[in-house]
C-alpha cells in the first residue's frame, strides 16, 4: 500500500519503461540512447525525509537536473518503485542483482555509479523484470534482508 511509505531510510529501485527511441545527455557523463524497453535505476535514500521524499523528488521531471537519473526522467516513466527499508544501504547489492538477471545490459557505464565501484546502478531490459524473480534473487543473496515492497506510479501521485 503506498500509503504506508514513510519517511525511514531505505532502498529502493525505479521501474522505468520508455516506449520509443531517443538521446538524452546525462550530465558530463555523455549520451544515452534510450531504447524502448525497461530501465532498473537503483538508489538509496539514507537521509531526512528517507525514501519517501526521494521517491517523490523522482516522481516529478526535475526543471535542474542533479542526478544522473534526472536526465533519464524526461525519456521514460514511472511504473513502479520498488523499496526496502531496510536500514543498511542496499544499493551497491541491488545493482549487483539487477545486473545478474536475465537480458540484463548496462546501457551507460558509470550511470548512477559516481560514488562506488559498480559498473552502473542503471540497467536495461528489453521487457520487464519480475519482482518476485528479484525478491527470491536478493533472498538467496542476503538471506537477512528486510523485505521489498512495491508502489505503483498512481500510488505514488497520491503521495506527492
Ligand atoms: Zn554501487
Amino acid at each position: 500500500m503506498a500509503l504506508e511509505m514513510n519517511a525511514r531510510p531505505g532502498t529502493y529501485a525505479l521501474i522505468l519503461p520508455a516506449d520509443r527511441q531517443r538521446t538524452v545527455r546525462v550530465g558530463r557523463l555523455g549520451r544515452l540512447t534510450v531504447e524502448p524497453g525497461c530501465y532498473v535505476y537503483v538508489g538509496s535514500a539514507l537521509g531526512p525525509g528517507g525514501v519517501r521524499a526521494r521517491v517523490g523528488h523522482h516522481s516529478r521531471l526535475a526543471t535542474r537536473p542533479h542526478w544522473h537519473i534526472d536526465y533519464l526522467r524526461r525519456a521514460a516513466t514511472l511504473r513502479d518503485v520498488w523499496y526496502s527499508y531496510d536500514s543498511v544501504r542496499r544499493e551497491h547489492a541491488w545493482a549487483d542483482i539487477f545486473a545478474r538477471m536475465p537480458g540484463a545490459s548496462i546501457p551507460l557505464p558509470g550511470f548512477g555509479a559516481s560514488d562506488c565501484t559498480c559498473p552502473a546502478h542503471l540497467y536495461f531490459f528489453s521487457r520487464q523484470p519480475r519482482l518476485d524473480s528479484f525478491r527470491r534473487r536478493l533472498r538467496v543473496a542476503l538471506p537477512n534482508h528486510g523485505r521489498v515492497d512495491r508502489v505503483s506510479a498512481k500510488g505514488i501521485a497520491r503521495l506527492v
